[in-house]
């Protein structure tokens, strides 16, 4: 678990040093702080997340980003308790059972603010770790920012620091059952927290060098999960073989670049290009309701 605690003491020891040398390295400090907190909370998800889910570079973002494929209980803060429950495995085990448990505290995960962090993060930036542009038409011939300012904004992060340090016990994603199934093209295990599907999700493989994904539904029939790969076949021009291609590869392609393949079948190369395309809604419409 991250020690809050030895980053608290850094940044204040830092910022009672008072020249503004320290203050900046101390606003540092308080950026990486803030920064950590978030990695750990998603590291401890790991094994529902692939690389592509985590959009974005900034911590809030990631957050974010776990929240949109995990739910938003892990942002939020929780207790975990331990209790014994005399099982007997054919026994069915009912809520009351689990109710009537004497369970024992183990700890209290801290709630991450994230819309506070997210404003300090900025804002400690802003004020010590640029030289703004805004100083070339002033007088001023320092390219630090100004010390009360920074020392205030400290203080309002190390207070977030001690607040956030009294959570004794960090957990990831708490999902009950999971979903999973092998990647098909390179056997690296998928893995979803079956509580998070509720109609239908993408999962990416977490395999950093697979650009394979998969669409996870759930049937309306019976709530049973299956996976399919989300995958687009294009017919070569020459042979007309259906060479299929990951969806997520056209999910990289910007307007006019140009993607390279070669059919599977007699290997000529050809090229897939994304062209806007424009119809008429009411033709589409139409089309629709046929
Ligand atoms: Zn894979
Ligand atoms: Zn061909």
């Amino acid at each position: 678990m991250l020690d809050i605690k030895a980053h608290i003491n850094l940044i204040s020891a830092l910022r009672d040093k008072e020249d503004i040398h320290s203050l900046s390295y101390a606003a540092l400090e308080c950026r990486i702080a803030l920064e950590a907190i978030c990695i750990e909370r998603i590291r401890l998800s790991s094994k529902y997340l692939s690389p592509r889910d985590i959009k974005g570079w900034r911590p809030k973002d990631a957050v974010i980003s776990a929240c949109t494929s995990l739910g938003d209980d892990i942002s939020k803060g929780a207790k975990m308790s331990i209790g014994s429950l005399p099982l007997n495995s054919n026994e069915q085990v009912s809520i009351e059972d689990f109710q009537q448990v004497e369970y024992s505290n183990l700890g209290e995960r801290a709630d991450l603010k994230l819309q506070k962090l997210h404003r300090l993060w900025q804002r400690i930036s802003g004020v010590a770790l640029h030289s703004p542009v805004a100083r070339i038409f002033d007088d001023s011939i320092s390219i630090y920012g100004d010390k009360a300012e920074i020392t205030k904004k400290i203080n309002e992060v190390l207070s977030f620091l001690t607040d956030y340090s009294k959570g004794n016990i960090e957990f990831g994603h708490l999902s009950g059952k999971d979903y999973t199934f092998e990647c098909l093209t390179c056997g690296h295990r998928i893995t979803k927290s079956i509580a998070s599907i509720k109609k239908a999700a993408v999962a990416y493989c977490p395999n950093r060098d697979c650009i394979e994904s998969y669409l996870i539904t759930r049937s309306d029939d019976n709530g049973e999960l299956s996976f399919s790969s989300r995958a687009i076949a294009i017919k070569c021009s020459s042979c007309f073989y259906p060479t299929v291609i990951p969806r997520h590869l056209f999910e990289r392609l910007t307007i006019e670049k140009d993607m390279n393949y070669s059919c599977e079948k007699c290997a000529r190369d050809l090229i897939i290009r994304l062209v806007p395309v424009f119809f008429d809604k009411t033709k589409v419409n139409q089309k629709k309701t046929v």
